[in-house]
């Protein structure tokens, strides 16, 4: 079988986890060519500033759900056998007000928040929280075992396996999609395939141009202070567009306490006074993080923006033809892009199979 040529565009989660899966495939010669690396800090680079952990919010039914379910054993996997991976188990514990109901993030959280989601029989221990585990003002809550992804250890990860399979990292800046396939990043001239993982930049790119993709700003702190498990709540009393979450990375990752859900915010600079409400409300939910005292005892390593590429419609996984060649989508993850990793990358690795090796007709 003739090898195929393909040009990953993007090394964020989408981009390392696609040319992962597709170079543990015979026949092809992948070359990642991005903007921003593991390593970087960037306003468009959104996987570094993820958490990450694994906390589903697809709607039971949905592709999304789909492609959440396909990771979760990769990344038990990972968590189990590989710890250089930078993958570790933690307890999520997910908390319900019902002053929360019917709030934009109660409805956008609505089968997490479920004492029956679809994913209770995917992640270990699931159950219910008894009344007396819950904290102060919250109503009730729901536990399981999850994953915490150490970003700073796990990116570099994924490009080493890579590495070990023969893909090519190139550095790249693209106006138009086309130009993955016709700017010489590939060191073979005859690009078969592209492969877009974009991220939020998909609204800019030219061939591209999704203007349904839009940030959800996160801000984050992150400190030093170990919390001893993963807590998500339904709302806070600080705006609908605020968020409540906390996780301890593995391997000294540190603890990363968010957050907000900015819808078409672009802002890439640290909001102080949001700062200081994400900390207050850290430690109000979790007074173990200081020992029971004041927000003055979290110990900042740093503050950061990210910018989550949420996609109307959720994330894009096609494939069509763009100036002659075939271009692959698979970008728009919003919030989900670590829990949805391995089942969207198995998707779009489909998709280039069917492009470019047709089957034959009978
Ligand atoms: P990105 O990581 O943004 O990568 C895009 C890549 O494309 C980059 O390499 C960039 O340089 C490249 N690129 C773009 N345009 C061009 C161009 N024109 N030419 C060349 N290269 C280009 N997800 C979870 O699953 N769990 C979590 O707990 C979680 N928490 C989060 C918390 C925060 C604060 C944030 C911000 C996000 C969180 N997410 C979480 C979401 C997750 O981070 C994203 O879904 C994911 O990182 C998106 O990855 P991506 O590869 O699609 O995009």
């Amino acid at each position: 079988m003739a090898q195929k040529n393909v040009v990953v565009v993007g090394a964020g989660v989408a981009g390392l986890t696609t040319a992962l899966l597709l170079s543990r495939k015979p026949g092809y010669n992948i070359v990642v060519a991005a903007k921003h690396m593991p390593g970087d800090y960037d306003i468009e680079y959104a996987s570094p500033w993820a958490g990450a952990n694994y906390m589903p919010v697809s709607i039971r039914g949905t592709d999304a759900a789909e492609w959440d379910r396909a990771t979760w054993g990769p990344l038990e996997d990972l968590a189990q056998n590989h710890p250089d991976a930078g993958v570790h188990f933690q307890e999520c514990e997910i908390y319900s007000r019902s002053k929360d109901l019917g709030t934009a993030t109660a409805t956008w959280f609505a089968e997490l928040l479920s004492p029956n989601p679809w994913f209770k029989d995917v992640v270990p221990n699931f159950r219910v929280l008894p009344r007396k585990a819950l904290p102060p003002g919250v109503d009730s809550g729901t536990v399981f075992t999850s994953v915490c992804i150490n970003t700073a250890i796990y990116l570099p990860w994924l490009v080493s396996q890579c590495l070990k399979n023969g893909v090519i990292f190139k550095r790249a800046v693209f106006k138009h999609i086309s130009h993955a396939a016709s700017q010489g990043v590939h060191p073979s001239k005859k690009v078969d395939l592209v492969i877009n993982c974009t991220g939020l930049m998909a609204c800019k790119l030219g061939g591209v141009e999704d203007k349904s993709v839009v940030p959800a700003r996160g801000q984050i702190v992150v400190v030093r202070n170990d919390a001893g498990k993963m807590i998500d709540i339904s709302g806070t009393d600080d705006g609908e567009d605020e968020a409540g979450y906390m996780m301890t990375r593995a391997a000294g990752g540190g603890t990363i306490l968010g957050g907000c859900y900015q819808k078409g915010n672009w802002d890439s600079q640290v909001d102080p006074n949001l700062a200081v409400r994400i900390m207050k409300r850290a430690v109000e939910l979790n007074p173990a993080l200081t020992g029971g005292k004041g927000i003055e005892h979290l110990d900042i390593v740093r503050h950061g923006v990210g910018l989550r590429p949420v996609r109307e419609g959720g994330t894009r996984i096609e494939k069509e033809k763009i100036d002659g060649t075939w271009v692959v989508h698979n970008y728009g993850a919003g919030g989900a892009g670590y829990q949805s990793s391995y089942g969207c990358a198995e998707a779009a690795v489909k998709l280039v199979e069917e492009a470019l090796q047709p089957r034959p007709r009978l």
